[in-house]
């Protein structure tokens, strides 16, 4: 191949701009990220050996090394990992594979500082480089292949990249930075040591740099040296020797108090690409029938990419310390697809598969283990999220700061990932009682999302039955609601559901403690005991008198409700409509029907409120057909639906204006 001039990828090009004119104020993460690469290239090549040891080149101490050239002005990192073939370098250096990525980098929107904050989630990888070089040169051979089919790669990270084939005897990467003229003084060795002792000291690879030792200046010419300070300048020179700089040990094989939060929360960062803490950890080596260590994470903020549920899980696969694979979904169920972190088991094989994953005894435990593991450290951010009120008299520093450091974090959680965690309820029928406990709710009491199904139960009327709640769009519709009407009359508290997961994950929650759920836009109203006796014979008895209207009503509007009847649930609404006992919301199959999907085509009860003026203004009415047919629409736009032919909804309400 001779030198070749590529130009990159449309997205890449995008994303360099906003590499080097965004991440600024972090600029040392490109540090993190090229040790990053470089410590996966070297466990890639150590699985690819598993089959086929002869990757190795009798050369089997995988390092990565830091080094720098103060007169060239350049920064290398170089590995002995799996190394780039020349198309490799091509296709992984000059495009955006990764599926979700070009979603991403079509969301941001040029507004730095939202980017930043974007891009941080994301991870910007090898163009990181960016930041802190005008020029990057690449030379890589793939393991395995012949010294002559090295590569070069060079690129200004502007709009396009070179390659040409090289002699490259050394196999791996190097990534050669030439560095801008403010990021000189990353060609420090107590620098680049304290950046690595930061960002990546739980690489388990050795990282090597060039030890260096101070030597004196020589004396200048024509003095001896030690009379009048006559010398050069002393300074630090390389000795080639090479030394190890991290720990190089996996932080998750070191025993816990080994670690201080920081380390932790770097780590997190490292493996999640975010620029926030993560909420809370956990860390434990888990003994039994199966052997392995977890490391799990909860951040505090939901990825670009939540609700993709293809996504991949945020798991690493380790075995006995060998990294296996990323986004091991095997490992996590879906619901709880936003935990970042690492297990590494002792049991599994080295060569397991993810279809091998998918059916393995070893791999069954340590997902049950982990998910009770995840809904443990909720339980316990939900139990500190609110601080105890002191009452008056009471001493309130008993509280330790790490639990102070709890309050509100819960929280938090629940605004960036509650939605997610309801999807548990259809998926994991082993703790849903553990995770109904976790869910938090909107109600006509509380316009914050914080009350939980045990507050409610506490709160709950002398003689109530049932645990109700309204699914809507939004929190206005369902707060508005006309079937809340008679529930806020009465002052009964009622749960209000904005989530798309709502309905389809509260059918699957029969009941709480005992306390059955019920929709109050579902079935006839039934307050049980809270229902007033004289209310509703009252309501048995204008149901009588009103027959011939039902009968009327259902005849004229027989195309669009199953059946119509009287309520007690309207106060201040003519009419509503609802759904029967197990049917399908009327919310729910627009949304099945707006993302395309076939909902059932079942009709709704049209309830009417025999109090009402217009109601009993419809029963001698000479347009009575209009009417009902306004009534219906009505009940309908009231739910957050719209009107079958809106143009005949207008021209009837026109004709009565008028
Ligand atoms: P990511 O690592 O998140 O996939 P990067 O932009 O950092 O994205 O790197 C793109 C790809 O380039 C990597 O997936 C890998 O295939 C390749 N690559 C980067 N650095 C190295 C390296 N040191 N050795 C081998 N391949 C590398």
């Amino acid at each position: 191949m001779t030198r070749q001039t590529l130009s990159f990828q449309a997205e890449v090009a995008q994303l360099l701009h906003l590499v080097t004119h965004s991440l600024y104020s972090n600029k040392e993460i490109f540090l993190r990220e090229l040790i990053s690469n470089a410590s996966d290239a070297c466990d890639k090549l150590r699985f690819e050996a598993l089959n086929q040891n002869d990757l190795y080149e009798k050369a089997p101490n995988l390092d990565v090394r830091v080094s720098f050239d103060k007169d060239a002005k350049t920064l290398t990192i170089a590995d002995n990992g799996i190394g780039l073939s020349q198309q490799e370098a091509i296709d992984n250096l000059g495009t955006i594979a990764k599926s979700g990525t070009k979603d991403f980098v079509s969301k941001l929107s040029g507004d730095q500082k939202a980017d930043a904050q974007l891009i941080g989630q994301f991870g910007v990888g090898f163009y990181s480089g960016f930041i802190v070089a005008d020029k990057i040169t690449v030379e890589s051979r793939r393991a395995g292949l012949p010294a002559s089919e090295g590569v070069r790669w060079v690129s200004g990270g502007a709009g396009d990249f070179e390659v040409e084939t090289i002699e490259r005897a050394q196999r791996g990467t190097a990534v050669i930075l030439h560095l801008r003229e403010d990021a000189a003084d990353y060609l420090n060795a107590w620098k680049l040591k304290g950046i690595i002792n930061k960002y990546s000291d739980h690489i388990s690879l050795p990282i090597l740099m060039e030890k260096e030792e101070w030597k004196d200046g020589a004396p200048l010419p024509g003095t001896s040296g030690d009379e009048n300070g006559g010398t050069e300048p002393g300074s630090m020179v390389k000795t080639g020797e090479w030394e190890t700089v991290n720990q190089a040990s996996a932080l998750w094989t070191r025993p816990k108090k080994d670690i201080t939060g920081e380390q932790y929360t770097e780590f997190y960062k490292a493996i999640s690409h975010d620029f926030e803490a993560p909420l809370t950890w956990a860390h434990n080596r888990v003994e039994g029938s199966t052997e392995y260590t977890q490391l799990l994470f909860i951040p505090g903020k939901a990825p670009f990419d939540l609700w993709n549920r293809e996504k991949a899980a945020g798991i690493k696969l380790y075995v006995k310390r060998v990294f296996i694979m990323d986004e091991a979904e095997a490992l996590m169920p879906t619901y709880l697809r936003f935990v970042k972190g690492v297990i590494d088991s002792a049991d599994l094989p080295l060569n397991v598969s993810r279809e091998l994953l998918q059916e393995s005894r070893d791999v069954k435990a340590i997902r049950d283990g982990s998910t009770k593991r995840v809904l443990s450290m909720l339980e316990d951010l939900a139990r500190h999220d609110k601080l105890p009120q002191a009452k008056e008299g009471e001493v309130t520093d008993v509280l330790s700061d790490e639990d102070k450091a709890k309050a509100g974090q819960y929280s938090k959680f629940y605004a960036e990932f509650g939605a997610v965690l309801k999807e548990g309820l259809g998926e994991d029928f082993a703790n849903r009682e553990r995770i109904a406990k976790l869910l938090r709710f909107a109600s006509s009491q509380s316009d914050v999302v914080g009350v939980s199904l045990a507050d409610y139960k506490a709160r709950m009327k002398e003689g109530q039955e049932a645990i109700y709640y309204i699914t809507a769009d939004t929190l206005a519709a369902a707060k508005n609601s006309p079937q809340l009407e008679v529930f806020k009359k009465k002052g009964i508290e009622v749960l209000l559901m904005t989530d798309r997961v709502d309905e389809w994950a509260l059918s699957h929650l029969q009941d709480f403690d005992g306390t059955p759920l019920q929709s109050v836009a579902k079935g006839a109203v039934d307050l049980g005991k809270l229902q007033d006796e004289t209310e509703k014979k009252a309501a048995e008895e204008s149901a009588e008198a009103l027959k011939p209207l039902l009968a009327k009503l259902k005849e004229a509007l027989k195309d669009k409700v199953e059946d119509v009847r009287v309520t007690t649930r309207l106060v201040d609404s003519p009419a509503c409509l609802v759904v029967k006992d197990y049917g399908m919301s009327m919310q729910m199959a627009r949304m099945l029907k707006q993302a395309g999907q076939t909902a059932p085509d079942t009709k709704p009860v049209l309830e009417i409120n025999a109090e009402h003026p217009l109601i009993k203004k419809l029963e001698g009415s000479v347009n009575f057909h209009d009417l009902a047919h306004i009534v219906f629409d009505q009940a309908l736009l009231a739910e957050g639906g719209l009107p079958n032919d809106p143009a005949a909804y207008v021209k009837r309400v026109n004709a009565l204006l008028v």
